[in-house]
């Protein structure tokens, strides 16, 4: 991919670092809650650390917008950073300026220090070329290790890399590789599932996916929006009809580049979106009674699907294939999960991520179980629809 890492960094001993990590951790009255973004990181600040670099950590938390606000400072993260990488982490009030400068002069070799949440100034986000001026004052070199930020052009997340030496950190570099090897080069023949709720936020990624894979599963409720567009009747399912033609264009693309759409054959109904709802089974042909709304695939669907992926070689997945949070909806995607889970024991390469499929796939027991999960919500979306992300182009050489 051309983006040098950190092996190819050279001796950081004594060198100013600046790292851009995600600290955009979930925070619920001053207490942190999941920590898989702060653990994701640890890998790239020991390693430089133990080398000998001065480890300046750069990340922004919440939105701001420009102005200090002290619910949504980093201070809280440098104590549950330390914890982490069982090391001391100062913490400095400004991540530029003079409380940058000083923290900065006042580091040792192998220290670790976090600056204030970047958002605090405006220039973060409009990528303003004085803020990352004085963002790159504090370094010798840049490591990128936020993948997840790397759809935003920010100040620190691509305004710096034009300005210091730019190297991925670890958590960047095995991201970019799972997600080449998913959709760059990958073995055939490649399957993709995508589910979620609406057509409507995922239109580029389909049109995307249609170029790219062999198979392509619509499953959850945007289904029914390409039920519709076929002229069944999915009763008061969720659906957007004003997607009809948008439907209907991606399954005629998918026709031309020879990718095998499949829809549901069979779907779990019931009358309310509630747990424990009464789940009755239909098949998609006969349409759905005008009082019920689809809330899964049925089970012929989740066999054809499971079909397929004995014969594929890479599995790419995002949004669950039903209403997976209210059982018995969550059955399509936990047994489409689980059947991907083993064969990814068998040798398939699995790559699944963005918002509620991280979620659906800790529901199935199966999230370490995947060749890769990728925990960057928007990011992993706009790799799916085939955007160049700025934070990653600015590392390229
Ligand atoms: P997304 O954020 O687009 O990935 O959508 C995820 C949401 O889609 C989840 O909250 C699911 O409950 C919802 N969903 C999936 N299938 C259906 C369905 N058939 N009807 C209504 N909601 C659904």
């Amino acid at each position: 991919m051309n983006i040098l890492g950190l092996d190819e960094i050279g001796d950081v001993a004594g060198k100013r670092v600046l790292v851009r990590v995600d600290l955009n951790v979930p925070m619920a009255d001053g207490k942190i809650g999941d920590r898989t973004r702060i653990h994701a990181v640890a890998p790239t600040i020991t390693e430089l650390s133990d080398a000998g670099a001065k480890v300046i950590l750069l990340a922004h938390f919440g939105r701001p917008k420009g102005e200090r606000n002290d619910t949504m400072s980093l201070r809280p993260i440098a104590e549950a950073m330390a914890e982490e990488i069982g090391r001391k982490v100062a913490f400095a009030e400004d991540c530029v300026g003079e409380a940058a400068a000083s923290a900065v002069a006042d580091m040792d070799n192998g220290a670790v220090l976090l600056l204030e949440n970047t958002r605090f100034h405006g220039g973060e986000e409009k990528n303003d070329a004085d803020f990352a001026d004085a963002l790159a004052k504090n370094g010798d070199l840049y490591v990128n290790d936020a993948f997840s930020a790397a759809h935003r052009a920010h100040g620190s997340t691509e305004g710096l890399a034009h300005r210091l030496p730019a190297f991925a950190g670890r958590s960047m570099e095995s991201e970019l590789a799972a997600l080449t090897k998913a959709l760059g080069e990958p073995k055939r023949p490649v399957m993709a599932v995508v589910g979620g709720a609406k057509v409507s936020t995922k239109i580029a990624l389909l049109e995307n996916l249609v170029t790219k894979v062999d198979a392509l599963v619509v499953g959850g409720g945007m289904a029914n929006t390409f039920l519709h567009a076929m002229g069944i009747d999915v009763g008061h399912s969720l659906k957007e009809a004003d997607q009809a033609e948008t439907a209907r264009r991606i399954m005629s693309a998918a026709e031309k580049s020879g990718c095998a759409i499949m829809l549901p054959h069979d779907a779990m109904v019931a009358e309310k979106f509630e747990a424990g709802a009464e789940a009755t089974h239909v098949g998609t042909d006969e349409g759905v009674d005008h009082d019920k709304m689809i809330l899964d695939v049925g089970p012929r669907t989740v066999e054809a699907i499971n079909n397929e992926m004995n014969h594929c070689a890479t599995l790419v997945w995002n949004g669950p294939l039903g209403a997976f949070e209210i059982p018995p909806f969550d059955k399509a995607t936990v047994a489409c999960a689980r059947h991907a889970a083993m064969r990814t024991k068998a040798g398939l390469l699995s790559v699944a991520g963005g918002g509620d499929t991280v979620a659906a796939l800790v529901h199935a027991g199966v999230a370490n179980e995947f060749s890769y999960l990728s925990t960057a919500g928007g990011a992993f979306l706009e790799w799916l629809e085939g955007k160049p992300l700025p934070g990653v182009e600015a590392l390229k050489r």
